[in-house]
């Protein structure tokens, strides 16, 4: 499989991927999703709560606010605090400590009525995302790389039929300007009435990760590593362990 670093849109980095198969890219698809270490909030303590919210309800939401830490290993565990009376409650407000940081401040926990506080102990620990999915690092996506295949003339109501603007004509032909930007939505296609055709290629693919924050891309792309080794390794015990 060859592997090229594509650019970076939003949140999301692409990676052009050739010569491989579904299953391969669906694998390191699952891997990230499941099997890459990340810290995150696993247990709130609540000493006090006067807000209208269940405290199962108010841990829920808190352990799906990303927590970054950088360096961690699988016994690292530590604890941030919430206090507050009154108002909109937001990720920015917990109290990190020096190994800690919360990469998205705006996230909204819950609103308080004026005299009502919150004062809370949260429990970081590390974990995987096939135990939770609040330790999933990334959104994690793909699609084949497209060409477009032309078979009669059209008109530019098709062009305009593309929500992320990658088609234009040239010299009577459809093509496509970006590639890595189709999203193989085929409202074009269908927008043509039989003109033209999506043609995918079954052995390249745009790949994108998307870090939630909790992990750098280069940080996710190591943690891949070691936990692909980490399981084959186990695996390879248990086939020699078959008698
Ligand atoms: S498949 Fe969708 S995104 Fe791609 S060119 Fe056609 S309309 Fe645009």
């Amino acid at each position: 499989m060859n592997v090229k670093y594509l650019k970076k849109v939003g949140f999301g980095h692409k990676f052009l991927l050739q010569d491989t198969r579904y299953d391969v890219v669906n694998g390191i698809r699952r891997g990230i999703a499941s099997y890459v270490r990340t810290m995150a909030i696993d247990k709130v303590l609540v000493y006090k709560n006067e807000s209208v919210m269940p405290d199962e309800f108010l841990a829920h939401r808190l352990g799906l606010v990303p927590v970054r830490v950088d360096d961690f290993d699988e016994k690292t565990e530590f604890s941030m605090y919430l206090q507050k009376t009154g108002g909109v409650v937001k990720s920015g407000d917990i109290e990190t400590n020096g190994m800690s940081e919360i990469p998205f401040k705006n996230v909204p926990i819950i609103k308080l009525n004026d005299k009502d506080s919150i004062e809370l102990e949260l429990v970081v620990k590390p974990g995987m995302g096939k135990d939770h999915v609040k330790w999933n690092p990334a959104l994690v996506y793909y699609n084949n790389v497209p060409t477009i295949k032309q078979h009669k003339s059209v008109d530019k109501s098709v062009i305009d039929a593309c929500p992320r603007h990658c088609l234009e004509i040239k010299a009577s032909k459809v093509v496509l300007n970006d590639i890595y930007n189709c999203d193989v939505c085929k409202y074009c296609e269908i927008a043509s009435n039989g003109a033209i055709e999506v043609v995918l290629d079954e052995n390249s693919f745009v790949f994108t990760i998307e870090p939630y924050g909790n992990l750098s891309l280069e940080a996710i792309i190591k943690g891949l590593d070691e936990g692909f080794s980490k399981e084959f390794d186990d695996l390879e015990k248990q086939i020699k362990s078959i008698k």
